[in-house]
């Protein structure tokens, strides 16, 4: 699932790609994909207007056009978008496919159809919870050590599932939380409030510099995930523990273990995380 390295990456490369191009045709071949409105909406009013900004809220992408409407992407487990110079032809994953006034176009694919679309209204943002109730973003200001430490102390569940929650913090899944735990040598079944200071100091610069460099290696790549031109990231190389289970841990030498923990499988080190 792409995380927030991931979709930033897909923002990046995309703002090159799309900023400035008008719609000029929307065709809608899974309806299951479009939550709003109608494809038959979609293809009458969104042709003529302008894509002006490309934003991303955790792994939401939000295309601002010039009429103040956005468009909202999230592509959930295999989710992807490429961009085109050339009209592209329909095949069975094919979702969605805008098409530009240059003749380009960009083409929303999804194997596993949990990827979702909307095209709104800002005013009716708020409307969609899952984007309105996200918490900061670790890598803005308003994400500081104050915070982290005062919502770390409210809670008593797993720091895994803490990571994990998104009203905590937007844009962290599976992979990155293993990551920053393994980074910050704490165990993901420890209870969020029995860190102590040296360790939630730990975990905040460890949330702060592996998304940084995450982003810098354009995401990580298992298999679904490609960036806006289609090539894929390099982070999956600089991966301590997840998807590394019977492996040595690079740091300690201890083997690297997984279990379930707050319902996700989970990698550790039990040599270097306490
Ligand atoms: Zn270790």
């Amino acid at each position: 699932m792409p995380e927030l390295p991931e979709v930033e990456t897909i923002r990046r490369g995309l703002e090159q790609l799309l900023l400035g191009l008008e719609f000029a045709a929307v065709e809608v071949c899974y309806q299951g994909s479009l939550k709003r409105p109608s494809a038959e909406e979609l293809r009458q009013k969104l042709p003529g207007r302008r894509v002006t900004s490309l934003k991303r809220r955790g792994k939401y992408l939000l295309l601002h056009l010039h009429d103040g409407t956005i468009l909202v992407i999230h592509l959930r487990m295999t989710g992807q978008l490429v961009f085109s110079k050339d009209a592209v032809s329909v095949h069975k994953h094919l979702h969605l496919i805008f098409s530009f006034t240059d003749g380009s176009c960009l083409a929303f694919s999804d194997i596993r159809k949990f990827g979702t679309i909307w095209w709104l209204a800002k005013e009716d943002l708020a409307e969609l919870k899952s984007l309105s109730s996200l918490g900061p973003e670790p890598l803005s200001a308003d994400f500081h050590f104050p915070y982290l430490d005062r919502e770390v102390e409210k809670r008593t569940i797993s720091v895994k599932a803490l990571l994990l929650n998104q009203q905590f913090l937007a844009g962290l899944g599976n992979i990155y939380a293993d990551e920053i735990l393994h980074r910050a040598c704490i165990l993901p079944e420890r209870s969020s409030r029995s860190l102590t200071r040296n360790e939630r100091l730990a975990l905040f610069s460890a949330i702060r510099s592996l998304l940084e460099e995450a982003i810098i290696r354009r995401g990580t790549t298992f298999s679904d995930y490609r960036d806006a031109s289609g090539a894929a990231g390099s982070f999956q190389e600089q991966l301590q523990v997840y998807g590394r289970r019977n492996q040595p841990c690079r740091r300690c030498g201890r083997t690297i273990e997984r279990k379930v923990v707050a319902g996700r499988g989970t990698h550790f080190c039990p040599g270097c995380q306490c």
